[in-house]
């Protein structure tokens, strides 16, 4: 406390109290004999003179003081505060109680914490104040505000200037006092707190300039233009951000965020749509755990084509050729010829597809489950149905807080789903002739014998939303063409099989089915889709069969990528992937 002012000596501590040392001005005290107790008139002018003295000393003091702070008024005297804030270096601490921004509560009211985050915004006010938005995950912000000391410590002007100025997104470590604010701070997401800062340290820097800066970061995406997403597509987005009335703030393209990863990742609504897409394989694995499934992990490195050898990736290994595997089904069928009743696995699937279309990417995570089967596929359709339901209810509780967020930036109607006992179950059939009298006039024509395009998959996503107030159901029975040689065949119409789609909002999320388990059944069903049953990886798949007797079973494959984008009702899978893989993009 050298700065503050010296208090005046007490009167034990004045000359006068001391006697002997009053009477040192001379041997002989005043009209008295040496060793004689001095006059009461000698003391009270002893006292007098160390009254004098202690009142100069503390104006002295005073004079240095405002001196001090005058002189840290004008910015060019040593800084007072100047331990207090810069660039962190090892040796730097605060010896306070580290709390995270979400977790500021009224216990820390008045208290002094240790709080670290990114600066997402700063302003000063006047040379005096100025205020910096923390920020922790997601969109956990607050205020600090830093008001210069009128004595230069613990803040001073200089202090004050340098964290107006610290550049946006660097990382920082602060030791504040918590306060309330005069009225909830808008801007920010703790607003009910503010932490006044005493001292302000940078562990990391931001750059000068940001590639891209939070606000844009935060954006919807509009612009997919060069990700080759369809006009359509970015038409029905853009709409729907004009609806919202969000500021003008212009909103960088696909490849703009996926070039700028760290603040891609820093805005709020793509943090919440990973905790989305997080939960969302969490409730896929504990529902199936509650039901008996056994988790294993298929390889993604394999020899052959799984599938007939259409979209497959190849690269050499050593003096052969291997393949990324686009499948994990022959593995989930080897591990129910393996004994097991019922798994499941999730992971990367691969695809060499030069799909350039908001629904595909060359390498998706797929949530695969294979099971026994007793009587009939529809096990299989009920037990994919179930889990998906209980993704859906799982994330309306779970994730409530993001959905929210996110419905800010990519607003989204209710995700409906259907009663109980009300699950919507169509045959591919029954789907064309609702398109054929209620869908759009160039729908009129469609036929049952050709597969469905994307245009038409949406439009009867509508006419179901609107009719039966859902947007998953089921499509089945779809035309022979239209399915893989391991597809049972319907026994009572050939020219159909018993495989079913899943669809969300319109879109396909899920493919799956009753597969062959007779080998002789499999052979001649792989001969009539035109591919030799003893080519590379065909003939593998159909030993399996061959090598002991395998039960009925089925199952399918789930896009994880695809449930979240459409679920939340987003342009693009290219927003649900952490680091989605196209044809055009491999990197970071
Ligand atoms: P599509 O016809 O849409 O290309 P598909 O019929 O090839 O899909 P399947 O092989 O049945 O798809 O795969 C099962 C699920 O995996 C699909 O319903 C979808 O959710 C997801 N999926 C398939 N291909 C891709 C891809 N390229 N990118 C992202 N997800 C995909």
């Amino acid at each position: 406390m050298a700065d503050q002012p010296t208090p005046p000596p007490s009167q034990s501590e004045t000359p006068a109290a001391n006697p002997a040392a009053g009477a040192a001005g001379g041997e002989r005290g005043e009209g008295g004999e040496v060793g004689e107790a001095p006059s009461k008139k000698a003391l009270k002018k002893a006292e007098a003179k160390a009254k004098k003295e202690a009142e100069k000393a503390r104006r002295a003091t005073e004079h240095q003081a405002s001196q001090a702070a005058a002189k840290a008024a004008a910015g060019n005297t040593e800084d007072l505060a100047k331990d207090n804030y810069g660039d962190a270096t090892p040796q730097t601490k605060i010896v306070a109680e580290l709390v995270s921004l979400k977790s500021v509560g009224d216990e820390h009211l008045g208290k002094t914490i240790r709080a670290r985050g990114w600066v997402q915004n700063s302003r000063m006010q006047g040379a005096k104040m100025a205020f910096v938005e923390l920020r922790e995950e997601r969109n956990w912000a607050i205020q600090g505000v830093v008001a210069a000391s009128p004595e230069g410590r613990p803040v001073s002007r200089q202090m004050v200037k340098w964290i107006g100025n610290i550049n946006l997104e660097s990382f920082v470590m602060v030791e504040a006092r918590v306060e309330k604010p005069l009225e909830p701070v808008k801007s920010v997401r703790v607003s009910n707190y503010e932490l006044h800062i005493a001292k302000c340290y940078v562990i990391a820097p931001g750059p000068e300039v940001l590639g891209m800066g939070l606000v844009v970061a935060n954006k919807a995406v509009t612009n997919f233009d060069d990700e080759d997403a369809g006009q359509d597509v970015v038409e029905e987005i853009r709409k729907g951000v004009e609806a919202t009335g969000l500021d003008n703030v212009p909103s960088a393209s696909m490849a703009t965020h996926l070039n700028n990863p760290a603040m891609h990742k820093r805005a709020p609504v793509q943090q919440a749509i990973a905790d989305v897409r997080m939960a969302t394989r969490k409730l896929f694995a504990e529902y199936l755990d509650s039901k008996g499934f056994n988790q294993f992990e298929p390889p993604g490195l394999i020899g052959a084509a799984s599938e007939g050898g259409a979209n497959v990736f190849v690269m050499p290994y050593f003096e052969k050729s291997a393949c990324l595997a686009q499948s994990p089904q022959i593995y989930k069928q080897i591990e129910i010829a393996g004994g097991r009743k019922r798994v499941y696995c999730i992971g990367p699937v691969f695809r060499a597809e030069n799909s350039n279309t908001p629904r595909h990417m060359t390498e998706f995570t797929g949530l695969d489950l294979e099971m026994e089967i007793e009587d009939s596929y529809h096990e299989v359709r009920d037990m994919l149905e179930a889990v998906l339901l209980h993704i859906f209810r799982g994330l309306a509780e779970r994730c409530a807080d993001q959905i929210a967020l996110i419905r800010t930036v990519y607003p989204s109607e209710e995700f409906l789903l259907p009663g109980d006992g009300k699950e919507v179950r169509l045959t591919f059939a029954e789907g064309q002739a609702l398109l054929r009298a209620e869908g759009p006039e160039e729908f009129r024509n469609v036929s049952d014998e050709e597969d469905m395009s994307t245009p038409q998959e949406k439009a009867l996503g509508a006419i179901i939303r609107k009719k039966y107030h859902t947007d998953f159901y089921v499509l089945d029975k779809f035309p022979e063409g239209a399915r893989p040689f391991y597809a049972i065949e319907d026994p009572e119409n050939p020219k159909v099989t018993n495989p079913f789609d899943f669809f969300m909002r319109g879109q396909e999320i899920l493919s799956g089915g009753q597969r062959i388990h007779v080998p002789t059944t499999l052979e001649a069903r792989i001969r009539k889709k035109g591919i030799d049953p003893s080519s590379p990886g065909i003939k593998e798949y159909v030993d399996v069969f061959r090598s002991a007797g395998v039960p009925p079973h089925g199952g399918g494959g789930i896009g994880l990528d695809r449930v979240v984008a459409w679920y939340l009702n987003l342009p693009s899978v290219h927003l649900t992937s952490y680091y989605p893989r196209t044809p055009k993009r491999l990197l970071p």
